[in-house]
């Protein structure tokens, strides 16, 4: 920042400017790119002693503090400092070994997003911590599945794929109660639409390959800690060896700046198409929290200022094969995982396997979409075009 502000800074502003320090470099806009692994200390006796702003590669440089920087600007109040991952389910195991560890116990909602609950099936199982999964819309009833060894509460809003909106504030409140933590996978939503620290969480998790990153050309994760969460969080990370490379350190800052009007456009566009195909005769049901007919819309509206472009939808009955018709016709979607980059996506998916405390039966066949930058007139469009071609396949 050219001078230290005079008023407190909105979201939109903190993001242009915070983690820049161009009095630092030179007058330069942005920091410089900083590939390094060894750091040299200018005399013996600071080598011993360990005298230098930097000590190591993997410890952080100017390019990972400038990111750190900003990324904990944006997140503001109770948020102490983050930690970079080197992809979104990193910041996600990462924080959740920060918490738990051989005989404790961790509740996850059911709506987890998938690799996470596979990582609880896997190395946690292994480890010896228990998980248990529980229905997303419980929100204060949570409490009844507190026990003495449960060492956090795992939310995700909205769920993944599926959409059902938690309450956060309620469970986050049951959650400390009973001395346990709450971690939220805050990817949807970003800091901008969901102040998670403000709602009670303590450890907010974000694939910054989605939104931040915002181009689908990097792979980065990060955790935001309050003070009590930080110190096991670094700690991890630092015992674990994990850190970011520097270049796509550098994306996600690029990425970070222009975060703001890329959020607003997936919004307002996201809620167009998702409104467009809440009045098509082949849809069922569309599942966005930020549609009045959603059944999560009331949490939404209470506890989100916005909504990012990933939506899903339920069709009614259809075969296999028109469905596949319908995403085969589209030229404008992409078919294929991840999302928050600048382009369309739609995926054909299916919870039904993989559920354990809810059951997953939405009467039709189900989509996800992620709506890109394009013109929205021709993202419908191109939509039609899909039905047209279902109807041709039956
Ligand atoms: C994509 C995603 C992740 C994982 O991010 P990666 O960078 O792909 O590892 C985690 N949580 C949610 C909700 C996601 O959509």
């Amino acid at each position: 920042m050219a001078k230290p502000p005079k008023t407190p800074l909105k979201p939109e502003t903190r993001l242009v400017n915070a983690g820049r320090d161009s009095q630092g470099q030179h007058g330069f806009v942005n920091p410089p790119v900083y590939h390094a692994s060894t750091v040299l200390y200018p005399t013996g006796e600071d080598q011993v002693a360990h005298r230098a702003r930097y000590q190591y590669g993997r410890r952080g440089t100017p390019t990972s503090e400038a990111l750190e920087n900003a990324l904990m600007d944006l997140e503001g109040g109770d948020c102490a400092g983050v930690a970079l991952l080197p992809s979104g389910l990193a910041a996600i195991s990462t924080a959740l070994l920060s918490v738990a560890g051989s005989g404790d116990h961790i509740l996850v909602t059911d709506s987890i997003y998938r690799p996470t609950r596979n990582f609880c099936e896997g190395v946690f199982k292994r480890m010896g911590v228990e998980t248990t999964y529980y229905d997303p819309l419980l929100g204060a009833d949570i409490a009844k599945l507190i026990k003495p060894k449960t060492r956090a509460v795992f939310v995700e809003a909205p769920g993944s794929q599926s959409f059902e909106m938690q309450d956060i504030p309620a469970i986050a409140k049951a959650a400390h109660d009973k001395g346990a933590l709450v971690l939220m996978d805050n990817t949807w939503a970003t800091p901008l639409y969901f102040r998670a620290f403000e709602k009670g969480v303590d450890l907010s998790i974000q694939a910054g390959t989605k939104y931040i990153g915002g181009h689908s050309d990097i792979m980065f994760g990060c955790v935001s800690a309050n003070a009590k969460t930080l110190p096991a969080l670094k700690n991890t990370v630092y015992t674990m060896g994990l850190c970011v490379g520097p270049d796509d350190m550098y994306l996600a800052l690029r990425g970070l700046r222009t975060m703001g009007v890329r959020l607003a456009r997936h919004n307002e566009s996201g809620l167009r198409v998702a409104r467009w195909l809440g009045g098509r005769p082949e849809v069922a049901r569309v599942l966005h929290p930020a549609l009045a007919s959603d059944p999560g819309h009331k949490i939404w509206q209470r506890d989100f200022s916005g909504a990012s472009g990933l939506f899903s939808i339920v069709l009614k009955p259809a075969s296999e094969k028109s469905v596949y018709a319908f995403m085969n016709e589209l030229a404008l979607f992409g078919m294929g995982y991840s999302w928050g980059g600048f382009e369309s996506l739609v995926i054909l998916f299916d919870c039904t396997e993989y559920r354990t405390a809810t059951k997953w039966a939405p009467g039709g066949p189900t989509l996800r979409f992620h709506i890109g930058l394009e013109d929205v007139d021709d993202l419908i469009a191109d939509l039609e075009t899909g039905f047209k071609a279902m109807a041709a396949a039956k």
